[in-house]
């Protein structure tokens, strides 16, 4: 957490005068919205706006959080972003840790001259104003609500503030299943349940959303799934062609990657797409017990993210990318 002094600081900033933004990372996901989200209502809750601008745009199962469509997207509205940006005096950094995450925010938060405050609970982050990183907790939003509690606000939480961060935490762990899951964690979704976060409304909106392209797409990759190095590692991937046959539409693949790890006896799996538009590759990976597949990434494919759940790139083909990636998990010994 911010120290006190530092608390007291945040708090001085935190005026109806000043310029809030908060922004989040490329390709946000349920914890990049749900903090953003959550961090603009108990803001709200204070009196004070702020403003959420995403550098591209999300998947429509998290478009039904309060507010998520007034978030300005960059991609969309370039002139709107950059000037929010510009004229800010604070913007807060959740959910990602290096300026190289967020895309084309990433050279006008470094340019700009704002306070900056970073809340994220990725692997070695990099410099900003204030800092609260802490890779142990399993969500950025478990983070904005120890924030809330370091800044006395718990009274102020509501149904808006606590449906954002519910939703996050129970994305980001799977939900609530993944290593990182604690007590504290399940206390905390209890007050959110509690100040109206419906569990089975939310699971449903983000969750029970499947379109017939995306069974398609995972009936596909099922179908196909490869597990190399003695039973170990799970591979799957999907081609550009196969996107565009089955009418890919943004989030269409989320989650494929956890269906290797499900396996028995897989410690690593790998999600490989050929980007839609770009000559890249993106990459998933997910791991058990201590492989460690944030080194991993950042070693061989450009990428980070967390001991268990990392993202990276190639620029190579897919299939090279295929053939690489078997060599390295080989020489790993994973
Ligand atoms: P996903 O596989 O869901 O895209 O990402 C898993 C985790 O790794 C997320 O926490 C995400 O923020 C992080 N991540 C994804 N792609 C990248 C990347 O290219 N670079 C870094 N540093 N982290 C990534
Ligand atoms: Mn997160």
């Amino acid at each position: 957490m911010f120290t006190p002094a530092e608390i007291l600081e945040i708090k001085s900033l935190l005026i109806p005068q000043n310029k809030i933004v908060i922004i989040t990372h490329y390709n946000p996901d349920g914890d990049a919205i749900g903090s953003s989200l959550g961090l603009k209502h108990y803001l709200q809750a204070k009196g004070i706006h702020a403003e959420v601008v995403v550098p591209n745009d999300f998947p429509k199962f998290l478009k039904w959080m309060p507010d998520a469509k007034k978030s300005i997207i960059a991609e969309y509205k370039r002139k709107v972003a950059f000037d929010i940006l510009n004229e800010a005096d604070v913007i807060f950094c959740l959910d990602f840790n290096s300026p190289s995450r967020i895309g084309i925010l990433g050279d006008w938060l470094v340019k700009s001259k704002a306070k900056k405050i970073l809340i994220d609970h990725h692997q070695q982050p990099e410099q900003f104003d204030f800092v609260y990183s802490d890779t142990i907790i399993p969500a950025t939003c478990q983070m904005i609500y120890h924030f809330i509690e370091a800044m006395n606000g718990e009274d102020l939480v509501n149904k808006d503030i606590a449906e954002c961060l519910y939703t996050g935490i129970m994305t980001d762990t799977g939900g609530f299943r993944f290593r990182s899951t604690s007590a504290t964690t399940h206390r905390i979704v209890a007050n959110l349940i509690e100040k109206g976060a419906d569990p089975s409304v939310i699971t449903s909106n983000t969750w029970d959303t499947n379109t017939v392209s995306r069974l398609h797409l995972l009936a596909l990759i099922l179908g196909r799934i490869e597990v190399v190095n003695d039973g170990k590692v799970a591979v799957l991937y999907l081609t550009r062609k196969e996107l565009q046959e089955y009418g890919f539409q943004k989030g269409d693949t989320e989650g494929f990657v956890n269906y290797g790890l499900s396996i028995v006896g897989v410690k690593m799996s790998a999600f490989f797409m050929e980007d839609l538009y770009d000559d890249f590759i993106k990459i998933s990976f997910r791991s058990k017990d201590d492989v460690d597949v944030n080194q991993f990434s950042r070693k061989y494919f450009s990428g980070g993210g967390h001991i268990n759940a990392a993202g990276g790139k190639s620029l190579e083909s897919l299939m090279d990318t295929l053939e690489t990636f078997k060599n390295r998990v080989a020489e790993e010994q994973l």
